[in-house]
């Protein structure tokens, strides 16, 4: 969905860089020496398949290995090429960087339309893409992390986990080499629910400063106002679910690739997410309006537009016409740069992807620690925090004289599971990362907008650790 006028992702993934590199006064070296990508590998191998050969053709790219591993998601889908790669590794090395999770960034990608696949099929595939990113040194536990990303889930971490481990059954770590899996295989709770999580706390955040969402020309807060969510996947869902469940949104629209769905009165996120399971769309879904050009419901009117499928949705052909005044950007590079400066002149606000989606990697962060430390969060501390809270309540009780309501008491003797924390941890990072990003942008004047405040604030971080580095 791109006007021959722009730029492609990558190009897009640059000029943001510049700006914010300009914003900064970096020095020419070091914009050099950090903007393009430090590797990209082109991986070229076959696989037997129903009685014969498929090549398949598939990429990583790692931006900056200032840190350590280097991590990035892996996508399985046709469009995937290498310039797709090298954008999303470079928009990882400042996500990681914004949300303080000390990894450097990389992206992979197989050119592949998984459903064209059996199951079997592509557990064959993606153990032999595994045995060619290790061939060439580009997985492993303390160097590069892949994870889940479009078209790749738990199984297929699985699947790589277990083949890397085979690969190498000496490492101890060996299990850390891929974030995102089944709990029961290494994964940790919540990671599944991670980004779109963390969608929801970055605008629970934006809405809990009035002037910030004075800006859009809304008022109020959450409850109530009207969304539609583009792509119905791992993001879109979850970042719907918990912005209905949790803040009384109404979700107004959803747009997949068979169409869009609308509702004035609300969809239920659970209801749509069966129905496309079903039917692999979300044509059908009883009592909303179908449309079956599903792209022009991105100019819907609503009051939040959350873009969760692909990059290059929203671009010159049709930013003059999106009416939503809050864009929140789930998925990585769903505006191009030239549909940026058309969206900010009509006074939009857009939430930046590398920001808002960081949620992903902050728990992947929490996997990877918890798989080098063999052991699970809150395992040593819950039944001493449980003994003090016990006591803590006693206490109370006995100066007052009077029972502490149950209601008060029961969470303080249960104790944190391992998800509390998770979450916990998940929601402070967001906070964080949404108000430095906030006061990057009131604090320079030469910047204007969350974007370029967050690509400042991360490079900020990455330029400082190469200086520290004595690599500049
Ligand atoms: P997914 O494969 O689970 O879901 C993507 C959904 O978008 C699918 O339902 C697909 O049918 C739909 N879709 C694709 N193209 C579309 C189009 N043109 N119009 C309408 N619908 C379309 O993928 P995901 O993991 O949810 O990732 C979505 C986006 O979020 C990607 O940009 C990805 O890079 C980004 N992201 C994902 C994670 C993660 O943890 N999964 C983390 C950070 C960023």
């Amino acid at each position: 969905m791109t006007s021959s006028t722009e730029t492609n992702f990558l190009g897009s993934v640059r000029s943001m860089f510049d700006r914010a590199a300009r914003a900064l006064a970096v020095p020419s070296d070091l914009v050099e020496a950090i903007r393009e990508c430090n590797s990209v590998i082109q991986l070229r191998f076959p696989v037997r398949l129903r009685g014969g050969y498929r090549t398949f053709c598939g990429w990583r790219a790692v931006h900056s290995e200032h840190r350590l591993p280097v991590k990035g998601g892996i996508r399985f889908a046709p469009i995937v090429d290498q310039q797709e790669v090298e954008a999303l590794a470079s928009l990882m090395t400042f996500k990681c960087a914004l949300v303080d999770v000390p990894f450097g960034g990389a992206k992979g990608g197989l050119a592949i339309r998984p459903r064209d696949y059996t199951e079997d099929e592509l557990e064959l595939i993606t153990r032999r893409f595994t045995q060619e990113l290790a061939d060439h040194g580009y997985i492993g536990p303390s160097r590069d992390v892949p994870a889940p990303d479009m078209g790749t889930g738990e199984r297929e971490m699985a699947w790589m986990a277990d083949e890397y481990r085979a690969l190498y059954p000496s490492d101890i770590d060996a299990l850390a080499c891929v974030t995102g899996k089944p709990v029961t295989q290494g994964g940790i709770p919540y990671r599944r629910q991670a980004t779109g999580s963390g969608v929801h706390y970055v605008v629970r955040e934006f809405f809990a400063h009035p002037e910030d969402v004075a800006r859009t020309g809304l008022d109020g807060g959450l409850e109530g106002k009207a969304v539609i969510v583009q792509g119905f996947g791992n993001v879109g869902f979850n970042t719907a679910r918990y912005l209905v469940e949790e803040e009384g949104v109404r979700l107004v629209g959803v747009i997949e690739r068979d169409g869009a769905i609308l509702s004035d009165a609300g969809l239920a996120p659970d209801d749509v997410a069966e129905h496309r399971r079903e039917t692999r769309g979300v044509k059908g879904f009883p009592g909303a309006r179908f449309v079956a050009d599903g792209g022009s419901v991105l100019a819907a009117d609503c009051d939040i537009l959350v873009p969760a499928a692909a990059e290059n949705q929203v671009t010159m052909d049709n930013a003059a016409r999106i009416a939503a005044p809050l864009i929140v950007e789930a998925a990585n590079g769903p505006v191009s740069f030239a549909a940026e400066r058309t969206l900010l002149e009509r006074g939009k606000v857009i939430l930046p992807d590398l920001l808002v989606n960081a949620g992903g990697v902050t728990v992947s962060y929490f996997e990877w620690v918890s798989n080098v430390s063999h052991m699970r969060f809150g395992r040593l501390s819950r039944r001493l925090d449980v003994q003090r809270n016990r006591h803590i309540v006693e206490m109370i009780e006995a100066a007052t004289g009077k029972p502490v309501p149950d209601a008060l008491k029961a969470p303080l003797l249960r104790g944190n599971e391992e998800i509390d924390l998770i979450r916990a941890g998940l929601e402070d990072t967001m906070r964080d990362a949404y108000r430095a990003t906030r006061e990057t942008m009131l604090a320079s004047p030469a910047i204007d907008d969350l974007r370029t405040a967050a690509f400042a604030c991360a490079l900020e971080k990455v330029v400082r650790s190469y200086r520290e580095m004595g690599l500049a």
